[in-house]
Order: structure tokens, then sequence, then C-alpha cells
């Protein structure tokens, strides 16, 4: 039974809408930003990776502390100027993982096991949120063996 709700939920359904992050408390930059700003927002936020978006919200990729470490390390020493001189266009990657608000659980949960976040999508394109995997975690756990049968 439960297999079966959790099969066919969307993330249309108030149910687990919840477990999105909206996009205003998701950390996040631009792709013109710097590799610093870009730094400085992982460091300080403490997130491994975070969506590139632009101005109007659209999804361009996902930057990260790695990433941007491997951009700057030189032959024989980490060349730090790059920071500066690199945009986080350069070296974000544009693949990432999406969903539409439309699709079910059990996507989301197959798409976690290779991403720590999938970035949710509405039917145009827009960005509203992302879903981490820990959130869907804390929602199965709670579903199989929280639940009072
Ligand atoms: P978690 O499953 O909670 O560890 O989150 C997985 C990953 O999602 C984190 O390592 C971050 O890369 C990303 N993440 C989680 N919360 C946020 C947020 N509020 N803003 C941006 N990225 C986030």
């Amino acid at each position: 039974m439960i297999r079966e709700t959790l099969k066919s939920s969307t993330f249309s359904d108030e149910k687990i809408k919840n477990l999105i992050i909206p996009t205003e408390k998701v950390a996040h930059v631009q792709q013109n930003n710097s590799l610093e700003h870009a730094l400085l927002v992982l460091v300080k936020s403490g997130y491994t990776a975070i969506p590139v978006l632009d101005k109007e919200s659209k999804l361009n990729g996902v930057i990260s502390k790695a990433l941007i470490l491997d951009s700057i390390l030189g032959l024989e020493r980490i060349e730090l100027d790059r920071l500066h001189s690199f945009k986080v266009a350069d070296v974000m990657n544009s693949k990432l993982a999406t969903m539409k608000m439309t699709e079910t659980f059990a996507k989301a949960l197959a798409l976690s096991i290779n991403n720590p976040f999938i970035c949710m999508i509405d039917a145009d394109g827009a960005f509203k949120g992302i879903l981490t995997r820990s959130s869907l975690l804390v929602y199965l756990n709670q579903e199989l063996f929280q639940k009072k049968k």
C-alpha cells in the first residue's frame, strides 16, 4: 500500500510538496559571478554544491567546491588569481538533475541515488526549489517506520 502511494505521488500533491526547499531559501549564484564569490557562498553556507540561476530564476547549472578547486589547480601550485579571472560560467557543470513537479516520488528517489539534490521545475521550466537526498530519506523513514499502521 505504502509502496503504491510512494510510486504514484507527485510533487503537486500537498503531502510531499513541502519536502521541496523553495527558491527563496536556496543558496545560489549567477553565471557571471566570479569564482571567488561562488567559493565564499559555498564556504559560508556549508554546502558542497549549489545551483547556478539566471536573473529570471532559470537554471543554468551547478557549481561545487570541487569544481572550483579543480579549476585553480596549476601544475605546481594553486593559482589563486584564477578566482578573480574566472567566472562561474567557465567552470560550472551544466548537467544537473531536474524534475518536473508533476513527476513522481519514485523518480526522485531513483535520481537521488547519484545526486545529492534535485532541481524542481514547473511546466514552463521555471525553477521551483530543490529536493535534497536527506529530505527524501526523512520522509521515507517517517512513512515506513514512524507511522502507526
Ligand atoms: P542534504 O541531503 O541535506 O545533505 O543536502 C544535499 C545537498 O543539497 C547539499 O550538500 C547542498 O549541496 C544542497 N543543498 C541543501 N540545502 C540547500 C540550500 N538551502 N541551498 C542550496 N543548496 C542546498
